[in-house]
This record gives C-alpha cells, structure tokens and sequence, in this order.
C-alpha cells in the first residue's frame, strides 16, 4: 500500500458555528463548505492548510456516532486521515498483516472520497482514516 499524506485531521465539535469562529476569524484558515454525510449523522467542515486539512465534525442526530464521541470523550481531535493510492488494496494488505479494522469495506465520506476506518485498538488508540479521492 502506499501513503501519499496526511488527508486531513477530524476534530469533533458541539457547534461548527462556533468553532469556525476560531478557524476563520482567529487562525485565519478559509472554509472550505460544509457537508452533510446521512450515512454517518454528521456535518463537515473542511479548512485546508497546505496539504492537508482540518474537518470539524458536528454531529447530526443524538445517536450519531459523533455525538456518542462527545458525550464519551468532550470535543478534541477524532480521527486521523491518511490518503492512499488505493483503499481496497490496502485494506486488503492491512486485514492480512492482521490489523483490525471497522470498515472492511469502503464506504462514501465528505467529498466523494471513499474511506474507512482502522480500529483504534490496532493503531495504539489512534482512529486512523485512509481515504482515496
Ligand atoms: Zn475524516
């Protein structure tokens, strides 16, 4: 498999109202849009910074897996996303070194990107995303 960069680094929010406040206003990053995901019971906002980008993610629904996030763990850094040349095969290559992973499947993300997700107990707590777009 190959990594090309850091896709962007998921932040779980309680208002991207009031947190682009900071990104906007206060970083001075310009927004990039929102983008409701159904699948997921989540809004996105995208900020790019050089390569990579910020995605706050406010959740949709009280039952989103956002929202449980936040009642679990308060808002902060959720994910990590890494881009990858080409997300079936490595999560192919992954699942037989014997990483455990949430999606075995990829499934449609903010963008049209196809993603899924690496359980944090096979990345030392870190919920990892590779993306392909
Ligand atoms: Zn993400």
């Amino acid at each position: 498999m190959k990594i090309l960069k850091v896709d962007h680094i998921g932040i779980a929010v309680n208002s991207i109202e009031e947190c682009k406040k900071l990104y906007s206003d206060i970083l001075g990053l310009s927004h990039a849009g929102n983008e409701t995901v159904n699948e997921q019971k989540v809004t996105t906002a995208f900020f790019p910074v050089g390569e990579s980008e910020v995605e706050l993610l406010e959740s949709t629904a009280p039952d989103g897996p956002i929202a449980k996030y936040l009642e679990k763990k308060g808002e902060g850094v959720q994910h990590i996303a890494f881009r990858v040349e080409n997300i079936e095969e490595a999560l192919a290559e992954l699942k037989a070194k014997g990483v455990r992973l949430i999606d075995e499947v990829p499934r449609k993300g903010a963008g049209g990107a196809k993603i899924a997700f690496l359980h944090p107990k096979s990345t030392f707590g870190v919920l990892v995303e590779l993306s392909e777009r």
